[in-house]
Order: C-alpha cells, then structure tokens, then sequence
C-alpha cells in the first residue's frame, strides 16, 4: 500500500473493540452481570471517547476511568452513561464529578468526607463504591477499618447526602487460573459486602477485571470490568490465534526515503549495525518520540511489515526515525510512502503488541499505553 497518508500513524479498529465488548458482555449477562468497559489512560492507549461510545454500542453500560479529569472528559463528550472514577488525591475538589453524575470510589474516611462535601457543595447525593482492598494491598479500604467506614457511608446515606451504589475490589492474580489469592480475596469480599448488607445497605458487587471476566463466571458479581480485554488484548497472554479477542490498535509509519547503500556502511547512531552486502534502506519517520522503546531493537529483533514482508529494522531506534533493511531487491519492493506496520492485529504477519511486550519484557498493556498516540495521527 502507498498513499499521501500521516508520516505516523495510530490506527483504531472500533469493530474489533466492538466484537470484544460484545464477546464480554454476552458471557457477562449469561451470569446476570452487566459490562463496565474500562477507559483509563485515554482508553488504554486507543482514545478514550471513541473506544467508550464503541463499548456502549457493543453491549457494555457502565464506564470506568482512573480519574476524575478522565471522568468528566467523558462528560464534556456528551457521553452519559454510569461512571466510575477510581483513584483521587484526599483534597481533590469533587463537587463538579458529582454534579455530573460520576460514580466516586471510596476507600477511606478521608476520601469520604471529601466526597460528601462536593455533595454537599452542589446539594446532591453524592453515589459511592465502596473500596475494599482484599488482598492487593494497593487501593482500598484495610479490612479492619471497613467496618467503621461502611457506618459512616450508612450514616450518611440514611441523611440523604449519598447513595452506597457499589462496594467492589480489584483482583492480584486473576490471570493464573485457581490462584489461592483469588479464593481468598473472593471469601474476603463476601464478607465485606455482608457487613454492608448486615447495615442495611443494598450495594450491587463488582471485583472482576478482563482475566476474571473471561475465566471467572463465579466471580461476575453484578457488574464486570474488563479493560485489556476491551482492546483485544489476552489477559492470560494466549497468542492471537489462539484468543477470542481482536486486538484494535495498529502503529503505522509511511517511508520517507528509500536509497541504496553499498556494502560495510554503518547504519544509525553508534554504528551497531554495518551493511553486510550492497542492500536498499527504507526510512521509516517513527521513534522513542512516538513512544517506541529504543530497547525495542537492543537485541537487533525489530521487525517491520513492510511491502507484503516482514523486514529487520536495523541499527539503533532513533527519537523520529528507524531504519529498515529491504535487501538487495528492495528498490523494486519497497516505494516512498508505502506503510510499515510497526504491530498490528496479527493477521496478516505483522509483529503484536504481545510480540512487543515479550521482546521488552513487559505486558502488552504497557505496550499500547506507551505509544504517543498524541504525537501522531489516530485513525479510528
Ligand atoms: N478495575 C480496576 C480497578 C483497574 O485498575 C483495572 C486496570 O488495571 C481494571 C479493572 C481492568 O483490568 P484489566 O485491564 O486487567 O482487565
């Protein structure tokens, strides 16, 4: 493919996010419970607009962001839905979230009272998730002071100043199957929503994350939250192939230049590489700027989709640029504006997020979130 397209460019496949919501929310209502698609990080990397009003048309009904400020940009995209905002600073100033409406996770006295003055600020009923940490020691209330913090949530619901919507937690090790810790954080979850129940609270329950929601039925609760999944990514690390979900996101650059070099010719910074025949260079306009780890090509393994084949990038991952090696026929293979696919969904042999992630050593989810789809142009 050549056109006049974006020098880089972030493509997001809405229909496959539509087929994974669609996938997650059938298997979710089979258990009675409804889909939160989470939105965080501007949609895990893919924009998170587009990939909320794409999960709401697909089958979920709830959204979940990180933030307040992530929150109310939905808002101020006319989205409407249920939202859960999850993680804020003690002080944060809540009136304008519960004035739209944002569902406010709680996890401690502090936050309530923070939480209750918003509401009190613009004279509504704030609506609460109550946050237990049950095991993942990072967000939520400790186990020994919830019962103190569902008093004072009862309290202030019966005074009319806030709605106990939810109590919820998050999962360690969903992604290995029958890990104890999941056992335990389930039996610790139940008994922290019969403490609130014991209070006269009706809350709903949510604790499953993407591997929870695929692999967990028993743990759906009424409400799921799946987010790698949302974007085709395998929470249990299964190839593409071999996974139900549709990876969305595709990174693209257009080569700028394509020139024959001859043979013993240092390519990119630091010389790594040295021609080792005559061969024909393609210049992808694509780099750390744009979020790709210059480790990505430490061990020489970077890979492009390039004119139907997969080609080496050669030579050191540069700030805007990458070089790739097209060999001795690639002048007749490779034009100035053809697309190299950086990854992509896997089906036409071009590298994966996964693939990424394994080279780097890391998850896909840092993978997706790291490339400045900002500086370049996305395509939905
Ligand atoms: N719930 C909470 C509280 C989260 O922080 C996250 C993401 O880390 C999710 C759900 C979604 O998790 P996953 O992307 O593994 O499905």
């Amino acid at each position: 493919m050549s056109d006049r397209g974006p020098r880089a460019e972030l493509v997001v496949d809405l229909a496959a996010v539509r087929h994974n919501v669609g996938l997650l929310s059938r298997g979710a209502a089979a258990s009675g419970a409804a889909t939160m698609a989470v939105v965080k990080s501007d949609g895990y990397g893919h924009g998170a607009a587009d990939v909320a009003r794409a999960a709401l048309q697909a089958g979920a009904s709830w959204l979940g962001v990180c933030t307040l400020d992530e929150a109310l940009a939905l808002r101020a995209d006319g989205i409407e839905a249920p939202v859960l905002s999850w993680l804020h600073l003690p002080h944060e100033d809540f009136a304008p979230a519960v004035a739209a409406g944002v569902d406010l996770s709680v996890s401690s006295h502090g936050h309530l009272d923070a939480v209750l003055a918003g509401a009190r600020a613009v004279d509504r009923p704030a609506r609460l998730h109550l946050k237990i940490d049950t095991g993942l020691s990072r967000n939520g209330c400790p186990e020994d002071d919830w019962p103190d913090l569902v008093d004072a949530a009862a309290k202030a619901a019966a005074a009319g100043r806030c709605e106990v919507v939810a109590v919820w937690s998050h999962l360690a090790v969903a992604d290995v199957a029958r890990h104890p810790v999941t056992e335990a954080q389930a039996a610790r979850f139940d008994a922290a929503w019969r403490v609130a129940r014991d209070r006269g609270l009706t809350p709903i329950r949510h604790l499953a994350n993407s591997a929870a929601t695929m692999t967990r039925p028993d743990l759906h609760y009424d409400l799921v939250r799946p987010g790698i999944a949302v974007y085709g990514l395998d929470p249990l690390g299964r190839p593409v192939a071999e996974s139900p979900l549709r990876p969305a996101m595709t990174v693209r650059g257009r080569v700028v230049l394509v020139k024959q070099v001859r043979a013993g010719e240092g390519v990119s910074y630091g010389h790594e590489f040295t021609t080792p025949r005559d061969t024909v260079l393609a210049l992808v306009p694509i780099g750390y700027g744009d979020g790709v780890p210059r480790r990505m090509n430490f061990g020489g393994r970077m890979r492009v989709w390039l004119a139907g084949r997969s080609r080496p990038v050669v030579g050191r991952v540069c700030m805007d640029q990458v070089v790739v090696d097209c060999g001795p026929d690639g002048g007749a293979e490779v034009r100035e504006g053809d697309v190299a696919v950086l990854f992509g969904p896997g089906d036409d042999g071009a590298p994966t997020a996964q693939e990424w992630a394994d080279e780097l050593g890391t998850i896909h989810y840092e993978v997706v979130t790291g490339v400045q789809g900002r500086r370049m142009t996305r395509t939905v």
